[in-house]
């Protein structure tokens, strides 16, 4: 009698420990590729749409403020991955570092207690995945058109099509044949909006005929701001009109570019059909001085937006799938991009910068029963938080190394504030010429140390001037909040041990 109970009584815990490990959330992350928050209706963007990435947002929470710590590619995704700063993690940038796969990474933990982890798609950490059940990457950057795939086995394995379609169907292809008996967390690595922007065939020419207004700052001087000075990155002298802008001044020229020659035949006719009118029409108007950069500014965002309309049509069709298979109850979904990017502003392209259009990143979430829809979120967030907050939410202890935090409570509860300042560090001194920096940036204000390229420091009032185009460092007024900023930075270099960053400090001082 006492034994049947006690089976009683086991098989009871047992079955309400495996019932509540059911229960624990999936997870499917969405990682784009250099995505701009201003490219987003959900972040007020009026003259584009993007119904699905604001789908998440209304079912869920968007983030005002989530920021990167180190604003490029390869760096962006092993600090999501180890909940790290770079100079923990070891990759600090994309010209010199390679990923160790031997640390610890959320994936990692999340594999230990029982979910099914994979990563599909654009991975960028030179090294192939450790830590997860499944994975299938694109080498380095990856291609638009008939993209090659690593496998597990490291075959290589070109498909036909389109790359954002692609990533999307391998990842519903993986959720299908998973254990539906474990939880899953899979990471979805976009390529868009990646340069060259390549748009879908179905989407070549959605913009044409929309003129897109400069930024205020297009026209920036860079005054009192010697890196910005300095840098490689604008839309009028560094976006190359063949490579970049895809026109091609002879069938040679199309023939030489890697990203063109891959296409089929029929792929390669609608990119005519689309593209060589476009360049007939350019060089009919011999173009110079400003109105040529301003034609390229048009041709530039008429690509990437294209560019961007597959990836929102993809993340449509991935929750989509979860609503089909009943899962949209019990799956975390957050959308990110790995950083944000310039649209013009300060006459640029491209990212890297502690300034805000580069630093900020697009984050929106949804977890059912958790996050109330429709909610806005103003707290400084990094992705270094994700790792921790993932862990978090599938109960698993968070390991004490992690240096983000989780932000679960930030959604849970209005009165948590957060972080009040943030730390960020970018390291590459390569293409386009930017100086490496490091700084800290409070709820109003912004102090950058430039160092190796260029030796100085800069300090924004975030409230007076948001588009950052004065610098105030040294400024009468401002010593006593310059002092305290660097006595806030150098506790936040202290706290995350980037003994580069304080070395720095100490020379100077
Ligand atoms: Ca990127």
């Amino acid at each position: 009698m006492k034994i049947a109970r006690l089976i009683i009584f086991l098989y009871l815990i047992f079955s309400t420990l495996s019932t509540s490990a059911q229960r624990r959330p999936n997870i499917l992350i969405i990682i784009s590729d250099d995505h701009a928050y201003q490219a987003i209706s959900a972040y007020g963007n009026k003259i584009i749409a993007t119904p699905n990435i604001d789908r998440i947002a209304k079912e869920g929470a968007i983030f005002k403020r989530a920021y990167v710590t180190n604003s490029l590619c390869g760096p962006s995704r092993a600090t999501i991955i180890t909940g790290k700063y770079s100079n923990k993690n070891g990759f600090t940038d994309n010209e010199h570092s390679s990923f160790d796969g031997s640390q610890n990474t959320f994936i990692k933990e999340l594999t230990k207690s029982g979910y099914q982890t994979a990563w599909i798609g654009k991975w960028h950490l030179e090294t192939i995945p450790q830590g997860f059940t499944y994975w299938e990457i694109l080498p380095g950057q990856g291609s638009y058109y008939n993209p090659d795939f690593i496998m597990m086995d490291s075959s290589k394995k070109r498909v036909e099509g389109y790359v954002t379609n692609i990533i999307e169907d391998k990842a519903e292809d993986w959720l299908n044949k998973r254990d539906t008996s474990k939880p899953f967390c899979l990471i979805i690595g976009h390529k868009a909006t990646h340069r060259t922007w390549i748009p879908d065939l179905t989407d070549m020419g959605r913009y044409d005929n929309i003129n897109f207004p400069l930024p205020k700052n297009f026209y920036d001087d860079y005054a009192g701001r010697k890196a910005a000075s300095m840098q490689d990155m604008t839309i009028s002298k560094t976006l190359i009109i063949g490579y970049d802008l895809k026109m091609f001044d002879s069938e040679e020229s199309e023939n030489k570019d890697g990203n063109i020659n891959r296409m089929n035949a029929a792929q390669r006719a609608k990119f005519d059909s689309h593209y060589k009118p476009i360049y007939k029409d350019f060089i009919s108007q011999k173009l110079t001085g400003h109105a040529l950069t301003v034609w390229k500014y048009q041709h530039y965002m008429r690509d990437y937006l294209s560019t961007a309309a597959s990836l929102d049509r993809n993340i449509g069709r991935i929750l989509d799938y979860l609503d089909q298979h009943h899962l949209t109850g019990n799956t975390i979904v957050i959308y990110l991009s790995d950083q944000g990017f310039y649209l013009g502003e300060h006459g640029w392209f491209d990212k890297r910068w502690m300034y805000e259009e580069s630093f900020r990143t697009p984050m929106v979430m949804r977890y059912p029963g958790l996050i109330k829809p429709g909610t806005v979120n103003k707290n400084f967030v990094l992705n270094l938080d994700i790792a921790p907050t993932m862990l978090d939410a599938a109960g698993v202890k968070i390991p004490a190394d992690m240096q983000g935090q989780s932000f679960l409570p930030l959604l849970q509860a209005r009165y948590a504030s957060g972080r009040d300042a943030m730390y960020y560090h970018y390291y590459e001194n390569g293409e386009h010429d930017v100086s490496p920096h490091f700084g800290i940036r409070t709820k109003r204000y912004k102090l950058i140390r430039f160092y190796q390229r260029v030796d100085n420091w800069e300090l924004y009032d975030l409230q007076k001037d948001p588009l950052e185009m004065k610098n105030l460092y040294g400024e009468k007024g401002y010593k006593k909040i310059t002092e305290q900023l660097k006595m806030q930075l150098n506790d936040l270099i202290k706290k995350y041990d980037d003994t580069d960053a304080g070395k720095i400090l100490k020379q100077i001082k």
